[in-house]
């Protein structure tokens, strides 16, 4: 049964939510109905009303929350392409080959203090296996930077590795989906669906020559 997209109350979209809590907040009047599947009915002995696809909350409310750090996250973060040359190895049927993808440290393990490095870019230590210091890599790339830092291995990012924002946090939600729904399209922003190749790393003297 199809998911419902939850707006919050300025119709700006917020998560994915499962059916069944889209009609319980429904009937506790916490949210409106913004669109429905055409000739779907839920149905009960008291009730049928339409199947929600977009509701919307009646109160804004603040978003919180993290996305757990996996590299199965990194990769969804960064679009399932190489941060290094941009490759976005994909199966037959369209969908990411993650098989294709490793994660990279960007500032390698092999350079880690006590598990901390020191990112050039922010200026600041981090957790050597971090979102700011992880990035996906195709194998070639991962190979050819092996314990190296970017510039050390001459290889410029494309992405810059960040703290996913709730924007990106919507992006991946999506691309766990084989296709958006339609009735979801109007109410997500194009970088919801589609990553931007906007990401390019701040100005930075080790990064330039690469
Ligand atoms: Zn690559």
């Amino acid at each position: 049964m199809p998911d419902v997209l939850q707006l919050n109350a300025d119709y700006t979209p917020m998560k994915v939510i499962r059916w069944e809590r889209a009609v319980e907040l429904t009937l506790a009047e916490k949210v409106i109905l913004v669109d429905s599947w055409p000739g779907r009915y839920v149905r009960s002995a008291s009730l049928a009303m339409p199947w929600p696809a977009v509701v919307a909350l009646r109160r804004y409310t603040v978003l919180r929350g993290k996305v757990r750090f996996s590299s199965r996250s990194v990769q969804a973060r960064d679009n399932f392409s190489c941060a290094y040359c941009g490759l976005r190895p994909l199966q037959p049927d369209g969908r990411p080959d993650r098989v294709q993808l490793t994660m990279d440290h960007v500032i390698p393990r092999a350079q880690a203090r006590d598990g901390r490095v020191f990112l050039p870019w922010s200026r600041k230590w981090v957790s050597v296996t971090c979102w700011e210091n992880a990035a996906t890599a195709c194998r070639a790339c991962n190979c050819r930077k092996a314990d190296k830092t970017p510039a050390q291995a001459r290889m410029g990012l494309r992405i810059y590795p960040r703290v996913p924002t709730q924007g990106d946090a919507l992006r991946m939600t999506m691309s766990r989906l084989s296709a958006v729904p339609e009735p979801w399209l109007p109410w997500l922003p194009s970088s919801a669906v589609r990553v931007e190749e906007s990401a390019v790393l701040p100005d930075d003297a080790s990064f330039r020559r690469a």
